[in-house]
C-alpha cells in the first residue's frame, strides 16, 4: 500500500442511492463508505435532503455529504458508468444475471480501471423498479435469513462497502490497473437500445403493438457481454447501414 485509501478505485466506485425516504440512513450510509475509503456518493430523488438528520448521522464523513451529486434520475447518476451493479433483498423474477457480494465488489474495482462503475441500493420501502434493474449489468444479493433477508439500507452499503474495500486492498494495481479498451457507458448502451429499437421496429422485426419482452432480452443479451466502447460504435454502425439501406427506394 502506498498510503491510506490510495487506491484509484475508491473515487471511481459510485454509491447510488435512489428515492432514499430516510434522511438518517443518508448519513449512515455516507458514514459506512467513509470507513472503508469510499467517497463518491450519488443521491437519486432523495425525499429530504440536505437535512439535519442526514449530517448527525454521517458523523465525521459530513464531507461527504457536502460533496454529494444530487440528480433527479437513475440515468443521470449512470450516464458515464462502465459497469452498474444493482443491489436487492429479494430474488427478481427478472432472471437477470446475479452476483454474490464478493464477486460484485471484484468486478466492480477491476471495472473501475476504466472509469467511473456504480453500485445502485434502492428504496427504503420498495426497493428498485424493474426498470431501474434493467439499467444494471446484474444484480446482488446479500445472503441473508431467508424469512428476514431485508438489511437496513446503510447496513448493507456497509457490507458492500467492505467487500470493496477487501478487495481493492487484496487486487493488484499500479501501471497495469488502467484499461486500455474500457466498456462501454452506460449512456452508450443506452442509445444502442433506442437505436435498435427503432431499427428493428423499422424492419419490421418488432412489432410496437406486440413487443413482448424483445428489448429486454435484448437488453440482457448486450449487458451480460459488457461491450467496449469501440464494440458499441460497430453495432451502431451496422445499425445505421440497415437504416440507410431501408430508405432507399
Ligand atoms: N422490500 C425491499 C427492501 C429494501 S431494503 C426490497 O425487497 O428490495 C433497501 C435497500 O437495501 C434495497 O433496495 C437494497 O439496495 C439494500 N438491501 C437490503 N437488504 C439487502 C440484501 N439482503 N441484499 C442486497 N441488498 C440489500
Amino acid at each position: 500500500m502506498t498510503g491510506a485509501c490510495a487506491h484509484p478505485a475508491y473515487r471511481r466506485i459510485r454509491v447510488v442511492l435512489v428515492g432514499t425516504t430516510h434522511p438518517g440512513n443518508i448519513g449512515a450510509a455516507a458514514r459506512a463508505m467513509k470507513t472503508m475509503c469510499l467517497d463518491r456518493l450519488s443521491l437519486v430523488a432523495p425525499l429530504r435532503f440536505p437535512d439535519p438528520e442526514a449530517t448527525a448521522r454521517a458523523s465525521g464523513a459530513a464531507d461527504l455529504l457536502e460533496r454529494a451529486e444530487v440528480v433527479p434520475r437513475l440515468d443521470e447518476a449512470l450516464a458515464d458508468c462502465r459497469l452498474v451493479v444493482a443491489t436487492s433483498a429479494r430474488a427478481r423474477s427478472l432472471r437477470w444475471p446475479e452476483w454474490d457480494p464478493r464477486w460484485a465488489a471484484r468486478r466492480l474495482v477491476e471495472a473501475a480501471a476504466a472509469g467511473p462503475v456504480a453500485l445502485v441500493f434502492g428504496r427504503e420501502r420498495t426497493g428498485l423498479s424493474n426498470a431501474e434493474l434493467e439499467r444494471c449489468h446484474a444484480l446482488v444479493r446479500i445472503p441473508a435469513n431467508p424469512r428476514f433477508s431485508s438489511l437496513n439500507l446503510a447496513a448493507a452499503v456497509q457490507l458492500m462497502a467492505w467487500e470493496i474495500h477487501a478487495a481493492a486492498e487484496e487486487l493488484l494495481w499500479g501501471e497495469r490497473y488502467e484499461d486500455p479498451d474500457p466498456p462501454a457507458s452506460a449512456e452508450a448502451l443506452e442509445h444502442l437500445f433506442v437505436h435498435l429499437e427503432r431499427t428493428l421496429v423499422d424492419i419490421g422485426f418488432l412489432d410496437p403493438g406486440n413487443p413482448r419482452q424483445l428489448m429486454r432480452r435484448l437488453r440482457r443479451l448486450c449487458l451480460r457481454c459488457r461491450p467496449s466502447q469501440r464494440e458499441v460504435e460497430i453495432l451502431r454502425g451496422i445499425l445505421a447501414a440497415v437504416e440507410e439501406r431501408q430508405r432507399r427506394p
